[in-house]
């Protein structure tokens, strides 16, 4: 889009999961927006960088609700996004794997306790893994970022080098200020990932650096995800000929903390050192590092704003962020139509 039109009813400030997917929320409900991207691609930030794992069940029952709904979203809309690999989560504390079987039952997923054999079947690899029972979720399956972000991004108005300065509330809603021009919008949706709350001078979310490793080992193409939620946390999938790892390191820092530093591999091959020592020593492919950002209490911050009727949020999407999208983009709409 080369002119920023002078009026829109609904302006989406970042060009992430978040944005885009409320983007293609509000086009499915023949509501006109436009994403207003400060970089100049889609993408540079947390949604260009993430595992892709889609996974369904999150630490919390009202993620889980979103995820597992995205999912479905994933499997059936944006199904050229979305391979159907299945995943294990694996636990070192039974307590733990109790819980998330409740957490499945509460939401009608099917979910099966296996144990450390038939996880070892699909990840030979992890052969020092503690492993108390695994849980195996044959709908969850991998997301192809990039094509996911293209998808909502097809037939959207974007408006890429268009950062928002800042935004002039007034009249029936804002006038947003970019650094190509200003808009009149109606309503105005934060999406700004770990900006959140930056332009519109509320506090600031909380901003988690993690590496991510693409090892050259081998893998089953077709092998579920795995992701080990005990005290040594990681996960592992297959990545084109390659695995994808990360040890889920999480540094607090500013946003735009996306540098990778030496203590991400160091870490990275001391907790695969513990649990798959084959893997500690494979060559790193590709390494790459970017930030989580969650609001204090880890909730999402989605849907209206309480003291300011032109302004609806879509932030804080944590590490869910890629599978819960089509959900998350379904619940901002809706609250962006409540708004109007
Ligand atoms: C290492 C890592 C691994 C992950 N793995 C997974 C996973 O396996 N599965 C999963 O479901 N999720 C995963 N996630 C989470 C997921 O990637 C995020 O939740 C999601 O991408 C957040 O999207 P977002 O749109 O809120 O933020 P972002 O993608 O950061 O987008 C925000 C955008 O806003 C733009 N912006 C900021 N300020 C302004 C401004 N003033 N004007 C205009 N634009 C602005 C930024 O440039 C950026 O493009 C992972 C995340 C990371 C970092």
């Amino acid at each position: 889009m080369s002119e920023l039109p002078s009026q829109i009813d609904v302006a989406i400030i970042g060009g992430g999961f978040a944005g885009c997917a409320t983007a293609w929320a509000l086009r499915r409900r023949g509501v006109d927006s436009i994403v207003l991207e400060r970089e100049p691609a889609l993408g540079r930030f947390a949604s260009g960088r993430g595992a892709g794992l889609g996974r369904q069940l999150a630490e919390d029952d009202a993620i889980t609700a979103l995820t597992i709904r995205g999912a479905a979203l994933l499997r059936s809309e944006l199904a050229t996004a979305w391979r159907p690999t299945g995943g294990i989560l694996t636990f070192d504390d039974a307590t733990a794997v109790d819980a998330y079987v409740a957490r499945a039952r509460r939401h009608g997923l099917d979910a099966t306790v296996i144990d450390r054999t038939a996880v070892l079947a699909h990840w030979p690899q992890l052969e020092r893994l503690s492993i108390v029972a695994g849980l195996a979720v044959p709908s969850d399956g991998v997301i192809d970022i990039r094509s996911l972000l293209a998808r909502y991004a097809d037939g959207a108005h974007v408006a890429l080098g268009a950062g928002v300065e800042r935004i002039e509330a007034g009249g029936a809603g804002a006038r947003v200020v970019t650094a190509r021009g200003s808009i009149e919008a109606r309503v105005v949706v934060d999406a700004s990932g770990a900006w959140a709350g930056a332009i519109t001078g509320d506090p600031p979310l909380e901003a988690y650096r993690r590496h991510l490793f693409v090892l050259e080992a081998d893998a089953r193409a077709d092998a579920p995800y795995l992701w080990h939620l005990g005290s040594d946390e990681l996960y592992v999938r297959a990545d084109e000929g390659g695995i994808l790892t990360s040890a889920c390191d999480a540094t607090l820092g500013r946003p735009c903390d996306a540098q990778t530093d030496p203590d991400g591999e160091r870490n990275m091959r001391a907790v695969l050192a513990n649990n798959a020592p084959a893997l500690a020593r494979a060559k790193i492919e590709r390494q790459w590092a970017c930030q989580r950002s969650f609001t204090p209490d880890r909730t999402m911050r989605l849907g209206r704003d309480p003291q300011r009727p032109w302004l609806v949020w879509a932030a804080g999407l944590g590490g869910h962020g890629a599978t819960a999208s089509p959900a998350v983009g379904e619940v901002v709409a809706d609250a962006v139509l409540a708004a109007r």
